[in-house]
């Protein structure tokens, strides 16, 4: 199936453009996360217009004119910040016209100070490519024994390349304890923990469980449309 690869670079323009990590734009400050199990703010991850004025960016099935924001709990990693629905993460959207005109900052804790800032990394160009799942098969990616029994090259392609566990659409590239804890809806988008630069190389974008992967999940059949994240390594 389609999906749209993404190679960053440090630093991301200013604005709702495509972006891990630095300070979310615009956000009301009363909508910043705060994690259920710990009491403070969450960490910045991602931020995910659903259209962009990048041509060769994805146009993603959320709401028309609204822009994805995701958070984690990076405190201490004691948080089960990697459960879709433990509260230690968090992903919403938001309509443009609900944004203001500038980078927000986290909210302070009053003992703990500020949260773990995620180094800002920009998308620097969009790869378009083939998953490897054909499109009658993307059912059997949501569940844990159906996948399992998929041959490897349609299952896990590519040995687990990091080039291929970022992408935009598509079915999820689970890592090796597969289709583990699938919240209901399809997939976004998913974030390796390392990220591939322009410059040849890797980053590090957070604490995934060491060398996890974030997925985000939309769920369509809630109106509106319902988001989760579930990490697995
Ligand atoms: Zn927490």
């Amino acid at each position: 199936m389609k999906s749209h690869y993404p190679t960053y670079c440090a630093g991301a323009a200013p604005g709702l453009v495509h972006k891990l990590g630095g300070l979310p734009w615009g956000l009301p400050i009363a909508h910043w996360p705060v994690c259920k199990e710990c009491g403070r703010a969450m960490s910045f991850l991602a931020q995910v217009p659903g259209q962009s004025a990048d041509d060769n960016a994805p146009e993603l099935p959320i709401p028309a004119g609204e822009v994805l924001f995701a958070f984690k709990c990076e405190w201490d990693s004691i948080c089960s910040f990697w459960e879709s629905d433990g509260g230690a993460n968090a992903v919403f959207s938001l309509p443009r016209t609900a944004l203001g005109d500038g980078p927000t900052a986290p909210p302070e804790h009053a003992e703990d100070g500020f949260p773990e800032l995620i180094p800002e990394l920009g998308v620097a160009h969009w790869r378009t490519d083939d998953d490897g799942a054909p499109a009658e098969l993307e059912a059997d990616f949501y569940d844990y024994g159906r996948h399992d029994d998929l041959p490897d090259e349609i299952a896990h392609p590519h040995d687990w390349a990091t080039e291929w566990r970022t992408k935009f659409g598509g079915v999820p590239y689970w890592t090796a304890n597969g289709a583990q804890g699938v919240p209901p809806g399809r997939l976004l988008l998913q974030i390796d923990n390392c990220v591939p630069m322009q410059e040849g190389g890797y980053s590090e974008v957070a604490n995934f469980c060491s060398d996890g992967t974030a997925y985000i999940f939309i769920d369509n059949a809630q109106t509106p449309p319902g988001y989760s994240m579930l990490i697995n390594r």
